[in-house]
């Protein structure tokens, strides 16, 4: 078993001994991202690509050092290919609205999938709405998994851009992207990917994985709320139109008109989030000392654990793939007669946190034709101990409610 419990230490909020299976929903954040927050805000601190002034410059430089550090994270060919955006729904959005809009019509077809969060869903569903375009679904299958020859029927020439997920938040499963991306760029389609539940968990290079626009959120990989990325292909980035207007985002501006700045700042109007940029640097240089490579292993070590421990529990059904093929550390799961929001609960009196409800995948759990789940994700924090806790805080729930 991989062993990152020397971690531990790194995160306070876990002192009191709750066994933190939310990762999926927000990772916690080590001391050294809370300090390079805390000692920036003290020290570098002011608004920028402003001022002439030293500290403006300092905060400028650190904001830009952020981006370089993202770019090299995922392997951009260009830190102009970086925009930091408010998390990966505003990122989607963009990409949605700023590109969208612009090259689709009537004509064209927007393919999801049937296991898509909400953010890679209903920005499309506005768009299609606005533009007139159709929005088609790829099924999943009954092993939960892209339903791949679906996929292949419905990818004809009309498509012009297909919208999936890195790895479900519900089900853990990770789509082949290299695959998809090389098939629907025969068609001449965009691709985009939700990679919010990617990007923190398993090593990502956007070359290999093929995709014109990818996108994700700092606070699922132990850095702050209120920053993500949208990282685009340079042409697919020319085809977008600015999402927001404002201050930053110009070149010229007259009482009728404006120009727009070069990508990526074009994409980045208004103050951005400065301080929240060097916890993500903070946050990466910290996932990088540990290894990604690592960070996946031990995720699937755990995940392989809970999916043989939780399939002995009586009552409950793994809603996911059954096996580590292209899986992550998410395990949702149903129990017989017990509602998912009473199993959290109890759960919780056990001290162990896990979220509880739709996941903002409705239409996923109305294919799986349940109201909502429990889910365990977990993270580098976790180990062996909290899954051993989730089974018995399962088995007390199946007491308490008679399920044998
Ligand atoms: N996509 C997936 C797969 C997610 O799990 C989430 C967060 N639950 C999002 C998108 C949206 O991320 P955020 O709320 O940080 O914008």
């Amino acid at each position: 078993m991989t062993d990152l419990s020397y971690l531990k230490d790194d995160f306070p909020v876990l002192d009191d001994g709750v066994h933190f299976l939310d990762s999926g929903a927000s990772s916690q954040k080590p001391i050294p991202v809370l300090e390079a927050m805390d000692n920036f805000a003290r020290t570098s601190y002011a608004n920028v690509h402003r001022g002439a002034y030293k500290l403006s410059v300092a905060s400028t430089d650190a904001y830009e050092a952020a981006r370089r550090r993202v770019a090299e994270f995922i392997g951009s060919s260009t830190d102009d290919e970086v925009v930091f955006t408010r998390g990966a729904t505003t990122a989607l959005n963009t990409v949605a609205f700023g590109w969208g809009l612009e090259n689709l019509g009537e004509d064209d077809i927007i393919l999801s999938t049937e296991m898509e969060h909400h953010a890679n869903l209903v920005p499309w569903q506005m768009v299609a709405k606005r533009t007139g375009a159709t929005l088609d679904h790829i099924p999943v299958t009954e092993d939960h998994r892209l339903d791949m020859d679906a996929y292949a029927e419905k990818l004809v020439p009309r498509v012009k851009v297909v919208a999936v997920t890195g790895m479900s938040n519900v089900l853990g499963t990770m789509p082949d992207i290299p695959t998809i991306a090389e098939m629907a760029h025969a068609v001449g389609a965009r691709v985009v990917v939700d990679a919010a539940q990617l990007v923190p968990h398993a090593p990502v290079d956007v070359q290999e994985l093929g995709a014109d626009f990818v996108a994700f959120s700092s606070h699922k990989m132990l850095g702050p709320t209120g920053i993500g990325v949208l990282w685009g292909r340079m042409d697919a980035l020319e085809e977008t139109e600015p999402f927001e207007g404002g201050g930053e985002m110009i070149s010229e501006v007259s009482l009728h008109d404006a120009t727009w700045a070069p990508i990526p700042h074009r994409f980045e109007a208004g103050t951005p989030p400065i301080i929240e940029a060097v916890g993500l640097h903070a946050a990466i240089d910290y996932l990088d000392s540990i290894g990604m490579e690592k960070i996946f292993q031990h995720d699937q070590e755990l995940t392989a654990i809970a999916l043989e421990r939780l399939g002995d529990v009586p009552g409950v059904t793994i809603q996911g793939p059954n096996d580590l093929d292209r899986r992550g550390g998410v395990v949702s799961m149903t129990m017989d007669g017990i509602h998912a929001h009473d199993l959290a609960t109890i759960l919780d009196e056990q001290n162990v946190a896990v979220r509880a409800g739709h996941h903002c995948a409705k239409p996923l759990m109305k294919c799986l034709g349940v109201a909502a789940t429990a889910r365990a994700s977990f993270y580098v924090y976790n180990e062996e101990a909290d899954i051993d806790a989730l089974v018995a805080g399962l088995r007390r729930a199946g007491e308490l409610f008679g399920v044998n």
